[in-house]
């Protein structure tokens, strides 16, 4: 395809997507109340800037609002010049390095059988990152880690001293938080170790360099480090020194960056030492690319281009897909680590619930917090209101299925059995809207409680989420990068529920 072509067919196709997300969840937000929090709470999240065209009806009057309120009300006071990271602070783990005194794992711990035995499932999707925290003196990141990088043999191939190496795991696991229910180090750790796995699909075998491999482990282990556990827009509307020392853009990514680069260099922290000039510079390029990829709101331009990947790979005889040039494998591995960073609820259910525990603390933490300072209290933060679980339910339709099935198609056939636990996990979150007991973070949505007019309801039997193109020939079915064409949206059972012709006029 010719290359302006190709690029107006992604724009294009990019374009019709969000428009096609945008009524899906005006028309979410038009059923009720939490509905309408769900839907705010995927659009403010995981959609870009929004242009004025691109926006359900519900959503930019208030979002102006907020901004505005928020702008007014919290005028901070900013003082000196910001020639510091923020958040790096001084620690000495010159005592506590256990790579130099001998433990298995590059941590201390009375409990080394137990973590041991968890630290088996290293190369598995279900590794229990909760219980590997309990059983290494909350050091899950540091232990993963060490585990992934014998696993790999990493150390020697970049000779990365043991105890460089114990030593920056440790600085890095203190700087995430342990106090913020969901962005800490047992977070990190699990993306790591997802992303991990990720490397390993057949489908991939052998594609990366070993300085990729290292980019990509790196970049999810510094991904969210000294998250404060509030969002880019609470950091907007408050006028944070955050926010305000990257202009609002990409906040918390640029400083999980900024912070991560800076811990290599504390003392005895450089586990890049003996990379050369040349592989320190490719690093450093690939991992500020990957984590600045976990900004949510670049999802939709993410998932666009990973689905084109999908309509054009190649593959080899033996199924591995043709990745030869830097392009492609940076998409590839950004898309990787944005993937294992919506990881949840693809994992087995008992753990993913844990997660969405953590997650709600979190956001119910920032709702309060909104509410105090009298903000208006952000999508799925008010803990008055929000409904967990038609919060997983619309997440996973709206935003973790699509992306999984994309990588499903790509990795074809690799990744089959993490789509079925996405879609068991997501049958049961939302066989439990009917009862929807109140669980310990919330109480009813104040829409009719338990038996409101989502629960069960029309809306709790809503479609499985799912974008399909039709063009004239009825030959592109499953791509949304067609320049013309009707977008359908079809139901869990493939019956077709509503149709739309696009045409570039609307946009
Ligand atoms: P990060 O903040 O870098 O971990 O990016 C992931 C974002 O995706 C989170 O901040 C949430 O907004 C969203 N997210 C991830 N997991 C869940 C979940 N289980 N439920 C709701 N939102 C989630
Ligand atoms: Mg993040
Ligand atoms: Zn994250």
């Amino acid at each position: 395809m010719p290359e302006a072509n190709y690029l107006f067919s992604v724009s294009w196709g990019y374009i019709k997507f969000k428009r096609m997300l945008n009524r899906e969840l005006s028309h979410l937000s038009e059923m009720s109340r939490s509905g309408n929090q769900v839907s705010e709470y995927i659009s403010n999240t995981f959609l870009d800037k929004p242009t004025e065209l691109d926006l359900p009806c519900s959503v930019p009057k208030s979002r102006e609002r907020k901004r505005r309120q928020g702008q007014q009300q919290q005028q901070q006071q900013q003082s000196g010049m910001m020639t510091q990271i923020s958040g790096v602070r001084k620690l000495s783990h010159t005592s506590s390095i256990s790579g130099s005194s001998g433990n298995r794992f590059g941590v201390k711990t009375d409990q080394e059988d137990l973590l041991s035995k968890d630290l088996e499932d290293i190369n598995k999707w279900g590794l229990n990152v909760f219980k590997i925290a309990e059983h290494s003196h909350n050091r899950p990141l540091t232990c993963v880690m060490y585990t992934i990088f014998q696993e790999r043999d990493l150390m020697r191939t970049f000779k990365i001293p043991t105890d460089t190496f114990v030593t920056f795991m440790l600085t890095l696991e203190d700087h995430y938080h342990s106090d913020v229910a969901y962005h800490n180090s047992l977070h990190a750790a699990d993306v790591a170790q997802s992303t991990h796995i990720l490397l390993s699909t057949p489908a991939l075998d052998a594609v990366f360099t070993d300085l990729e491999i290292l980019a990509a482990i790196f970049a999810a282990a510094i991904h969210d480090v000294d998250h404060p556990g509030v969002s880019n827009q609470f950091l907007i509307n408050t006028n944070s020194e955050l926010a305000l020392m990257y202009n609002d853009e990409s906040v918390l990514e640029n400083h999980h960056l900024a912070v991560g680069f800076k811990l290599l260099q504390e003392d005895n922290c450089d586990i890049f030492q003996n990379l050369t000039k040349k592989q320190r510079q490719t690093l450093r390029r690939m991992v500020i690319d990957m984590v600045l990829a976990t900004d949510m709101t670049k999802h939709m331009s993410l998932l666009a281009n990973l689905k084109t990947m999908v309509e054009t790979k190649k593959v080899t005889s033996s199924g591995v897909l043709m990745l030869d040039n830097y392009t492609d494998r940076i998409q590839v591995l950004r898309n990787m680590v944005h993937c294992a960073d919506l990881s949840n609820p693809t994992k087995p259910l008992d753990v993913y619930r844990q997660w969405t525990d953590r997650i709600m603390e979190e956001f119910f933490h920032q709702g309060d917090r909104e509410r105090e300072r009298g903000m208006e209290i952000s999508p799925a933060c008010d803990k008055h209101t929000a409904s967990v679980e038609k919060t997983q339910v619309c997440f996973i339709d709206y935003v973790v299925h699509p992306l999984w099935e994309t990588w499903a198609d790509l990795v074809y056939p690799d990744a089959q059995d993490i789509l079925d636990t996405l879609e068991d996990n997501r049958n049961w979150y939302q066989s439990m809207i009917p009862q929807s007991p109140s669980p310990p973070f919330y109480s009813s949505d104040g829409e009719g409680g338990p038996h409101g007019e989502m629960e069960g309801g029309p809306v709790a039997s809503k479609f499985q989420f799912e974008l399909t193109l039709d063009d004239q020939d009825g030959d592109s079915e499953g791509t949304m990068m067609e320049t013309t064409g009707d977008l359908t949206l079809k139901d869990e059972t493939g019956v077709e529920i509503a149709a739309h012709d696009v045409s570039p006029a609307e946009t």
